[in-house]
């Protein structure tokens, strides 16, 4: 039986990924279903943020509602990262609210979102266990879930949103396994009242050893949460008494995080999968899987929660985008498929760079198998500032910033698609010729956060650059002069836009 009208859209899981795109949909007029099943408040992690998720906290609309939940605040990172030089990295402009990281205790992170979510119209069922989704028809999809007292339910919608992280109850037929990156996080909760003696306590400490790597985050000035990420095959351990020996003795083999314990007593211990993976398809015509539930990228980054965010919010587009115009459905699932896909080739790109960082000093299987195979090519940013011609325009713009440049005879556009606003709509964008060599798209709309298009009309207004870049600016959006300038450079690169006589 299904008792409600269909919903727009079933979240399933209300980690942040859910609880933020559960939270957009609502506010954006749609009906929304989010159904999560809570994670026992002892698994949960310490995480770090960087500064630069506020950023998107805001466009979700949390931003004041984790700030008043008093969050420990970071300045920056302490690493040992495959040497025994300690590297200090400070978030910049130390001592600005807006330039610190939070530290968070994840129950208590999500929590906030959740209940965002909440606010905002949609219908939460905070312990709600799904156990089944049936893609019925072309239009509809039925989710079975056991609602505590209430018992089984059945639940009708449009579209299904898999948030449900490693658990993947739609991703999990599309993932596949990172060769390589079988990883296991050991992980501990230490108490040392007299506080640890760091150049400061609120930095997240990262530190190598020959089999494997290990992290540390404080959730208050007194209490950190310690990682160890070993090789997941050799790291089969019961539980109780052996874990907690295994984890002693995987802490003894760092170094400086090992003597930082001293003195410090261990709460308890446990383990959870680390190991990354992608999906061959991140969304369909019923479904998107959003955050962890589409990929998990290597926590080293801490960039996991934010990426479920941006994640969550772009799938937000995509589903307010079909729903308001069924027509430009693939367009818009599309789009998002291709964030998903490059988002996760660049951090697993990254990833790789650390690893042979790190295997120069460390010459063991774990991170051998990290730091091997084929390097990944982002696709979606070209890589343009090497490109010689580019170069040689900027140069140009930097010696004299006079200008007399106009549309090159025959360009030629084609709709690419674009975000304005909540929506992915069809723009156009020009069509180039093949010739710039580190450019991986034939049409060509954004660089950065430049719009070409844009930047092209107002750049043939003016004589000179200053004068492009307060436009630019005024009418589109306020970004760096450099972003102007190397924007210009590839248009004139291109041979879009030329140098009148
Ligand atoms: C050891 C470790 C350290 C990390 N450190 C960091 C860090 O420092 N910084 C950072 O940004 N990221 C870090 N991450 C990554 C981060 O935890 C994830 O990227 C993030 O949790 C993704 O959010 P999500 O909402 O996609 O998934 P999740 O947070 O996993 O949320 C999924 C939700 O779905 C629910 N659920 C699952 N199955 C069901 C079901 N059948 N029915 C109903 N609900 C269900 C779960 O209970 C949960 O609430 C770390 C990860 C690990 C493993």
């Amino acid at each position: 039986m299904v008792p409600h009208a269909p919903y727009d859209a079933i979240v399933l899981g209300g980690g942040p990924a859910g609880s933020a795109v559960g939270r957009l949909l609502s506010a954006w007029g749609h009906s929304v279903l989010l159904l999560d099943t809570p994670t026992p408040s002892s698994r949960g992690l310490a995480e770090s943020l960087p500064p630069s998720t506020q950023k998107l906290l805001a466009h979700i609309g949390v931003l004041e509602a984790v700030e008043r939940a008093g969050f420990f605040r970071a300045t920056g990172n302490t690493v040992w990262w495959g040497s025994d030089d300690r590297r200090v990295e400070t978030f910049h402009s130390p001592g600005a609210r807006e330039a610190m990281g939070y530290q968070i205790h994840r129950p208590d992170f999500d929590r906030v979102l959740r209940d965002g979510a909440r606010d905002a119209g949609a219908e939460l069922r905070p312990n709600a266990r799904v156990r089944d989704v049936r893609f019925e028809s072309d239009r509809s999809i039925a989710v079975d879930y056991d609602d505590g007292e209430r018992g089984r339910q059945t639940a009708a919608g449009r579209f299904v949103l898999d948030c449900t992280g490693r658990a993947g109850l739609v991703g999990r037929r599309f993932r596949r396994a990172e060769p390589g990156y079988r990883t296991c996080a050991l992980v501990g909760v230490w108490k040392k009242p007299s506080g640890w003696d760091l150049p400061d306590e609120t930095h997240t400490i990262v530190e190598t050893y020959d089999e494997g790597w290990m992290w540390s985050v404080p959730v208050s000035r007194d209490t950190r949460h310690v990682g160890a990420m070993v090789d997941r095959a050799s790291s089969t351990v019961a539980g109780g008494r052996e874990l907690e020996q295994v984890y002693r003795a995987e802490t003894a083999k760092a170094t400086n995080l090992g003597r930082l314990l001293d003195g410090a007593t261990l709460q308890r211990v446990w383990t959870c999968d680390a190991s990354l993976y992608s999906s061959e398809q991140y969304a369909g015509p019923q479904f998107l899987l959003i955050g962890d539930a589409a990929s998990f990228i290597d926590p080293l980054s801490s960039f996991g929660v934010k990426k479920a965010l941006a994640s969550a919010w772009l799938g937000a587009i995509a589903v307010h985008t079909c729903l308001t115009d069924p027509a430009r459905q693939d367009v818009a699932l599309e789009f998002f498929s291709n964030w998903e896909r490059d988002v996760y080739a660049k951090h697993l790109g990254r990833s790789r760079e650390f690893a042979r960082e790190a295997q120069a000093r460390h010459p063991h299987a774990f991170w051998a198998s990290r730091a091997a195979s084929d390097d990944v090519k982002d696709a979606s940013e070209p890589d343009v500032a090497r490109d010689p011609d580019v170069l040689a325009a900027f140069e140009r713009f930097k010696q004299s910033p006079s200008i007399h440049l106009a549309l090159a005879d025959g360009v030629r556009f084609e709709p690419q698609p674009v975000i304005r606003d909540r929506e992915i709509v069809l723009e156009d964008a020009f069509v180039t010729q093949a010739g710039l060599k580190a450019c991986a798209t034939s049409a060509l709309r954004f660089m950065g956060n430049v719009d070409l298009v844009r930047l092209a009309d107002i750049a043939c207004r003016h004589t000179d650059v200053p004068d492009v870049f307060e436009d630019y600016c005024r009418t589109c959006a306020p970004v760096p002069l450099p972003s102007v300038v190397g924007g210009l450079s590839v248009l004139v690169a291109k041979g879009i836009l030329h140098e009148r006589a």
